[in-house]
């Protein structure tokens, strides 16, 4: 009897679409001994019908047109602070609560944990802003998202592009016309085990429960962005991404789920409608307009993507003619991540005890003087920054 969907956990991407494609209710997420989430599949309820593998989008990639490119951010600062990049996603989301429908994000719940919701409110989109660089939970967002579109409901879902696979997988294909999908450029999902070991260690450091986690704050800058964990005692820590141990961990691909390092979900391959990234590489390629609050990049890969774009917005934006330059800024763009060759190690002692700072510093090259000396001019004040910049 079959107690797994796909017998190599590297071809499974945990988007979670399984469950509700199950007709016995038969399948469960379950987290392995690295603390990614599979599906198991409870014997006794399986009839064998093999619905399960034979819709898993897995390893399914769909070869399209090469994407029309944009680049941008949206004209409110505030909120542009608030996003990750150029805060495009908010205005996509808008767009469709103006329109009554529902916006599916990430959000970390009260546990700090990572979860696709779905929102019907503005207020509520704070929530789904902003990238949390952990694997989310999809299962049921999928499932509630299809339900949606299926009774006529408009819909907007974002996730990874795994995710977004998963929800067309779970709909049997096809793209309905009131469904909206947004995915993103990715690097990959970290282990939700590891990220909750690593708020464990948080706060057994600061003896303190954490309350809330940011990973891209912008106060410090777009391009060196920080960490800002916040505990229960009132006290806060904000620590930029190149100091960050997790965040070390993450750039770095030691914990990376194993389908991220074969994934082929990249630049024409891309399942959904709108796929937004950071303008990596803005410095050099358009300096004019990048005065490091944060620029994004836009591919739009379908008709009915290209019409709802064009439907919203508050937007700056400004036509890219070529990827080429990508290539080497923003690699994922067009292939997946390598892992780290210590990969296996970091698990090792991951599964001993749990997430220990000193075992990503032993693990990992100290950061670069370059990258030291960037942190350091990011910490300073405005004033003195553009002072040091026009005398260089
Ligand atoms: C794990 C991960 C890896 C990424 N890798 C790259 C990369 O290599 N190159 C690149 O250019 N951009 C990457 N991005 C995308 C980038 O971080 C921004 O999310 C993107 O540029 C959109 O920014 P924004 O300002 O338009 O919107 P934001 O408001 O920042 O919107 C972020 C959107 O992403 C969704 N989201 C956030 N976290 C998750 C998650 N864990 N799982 C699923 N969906 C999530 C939110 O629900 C929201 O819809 C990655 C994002 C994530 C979460
Ligand atoms: S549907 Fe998703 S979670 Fe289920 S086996 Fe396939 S990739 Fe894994
Ligand atoms: S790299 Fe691919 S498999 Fe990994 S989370 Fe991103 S889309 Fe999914």
């Amino acid at each position: 009897m079959r107690t797994t969907v796909q017998s190599d956990p590297v071809r499974c991407t945990g988007c979670g679409a399984c469950v509700s494609i199950c007709p016995q209710h038969a399948v469960s997420m379950m987290p392995d001994a690295e603390g990614f989430l599979y599906p198991k599949v409870d014997g006794e309820k399986c009839i064998g019908c093999n619905l399960c593998e034979i819709r898993c989008p897995s390893g399914r990639t769909e070869q399209r047109s090469e994407p029309k490119m944009l680049g941008g951010s949206v004209q409110d600062e505030q909120l542009r602070m608030q996003s990750s990049s150029g805060g495009l996603f908010t205005s996509l989301a808008v767009q469709m609560i103006r329109r009554g429908g529902v916006v599916f994000g990430t959000v970390m719940n009260e546990s700090l944990t990572a979860e696709v919701v779905g929102v019907f409110s503005e207020e509520a989109l704070s929530g789904i802003r902003g990238s949390k660089y952990v694997q989310s939970q999809s299962a049921d967002a999928i499932a509630n998202a299809a339900d949606l579109v299926e009774k006529g409901i408009p819909v907007l879902f974002s996730g990874t592009p795994c995710q977004v696979a998963g929800l067309y997988a779970r709909l049997k294909g096809g793209h309905p016309s009131n469904l909206i999908t947004v995915d993103f450029v990715c690097h990959g999902t970290p282990s939700p085990g590891v990220f909750a070991a690593y708020i464990s260690e948080l706060e057994r450091i600061h003896g303190s429960k954490a309350v809330s986690f940011a990973f891209r704050d912008k106060r410090l800058g777009w391009k060196n962005f920080s960490t800002v964990g916040q505990f229960e005692d009132g006290s806060m820590e904000t620590v930029t991404q190149l100091t960050d141990p997790y965040m070390r961990g993450f750039l770095s691909n030691l914990y990376l789920r194993p389908s991220c390092h074969e994934c082929h979900l990249r630049f024409d391959t891309l399942p959904a409608d709108l796929t937004i990234a950071d303008l990596w590489g803005a410095d050099k390629l358009y300096p004019e307009r990048d005065d490091d609050t944060g620029l994004s990049l836009l591919l739009i890969h379908s008709e009915a993507g290209k019409a709802y774009f064009e439907s919203c917005g508050n937007l700056d934006m400004f036509p890219i003619d070529s990827a080429e330059p990508f290539k080497r800024v923003n690699p994922s763009l067009f292939g997946p991540s390598v892992p780290h060759k210590k990969r296996e190690r970091f698990f090792a002692l991951y599964r001993k005890h749990g997430f220990s700072f000193d075992d990503i510093n032993r693990l990992l090259a100290p950061p670069g003087r370059l990258q030291k000396t960037a942190e350091w001019i990011a910490h300073l004040p405005g004033a003195v920054k553009r002072r040091l910049l026009h005398s260089s």
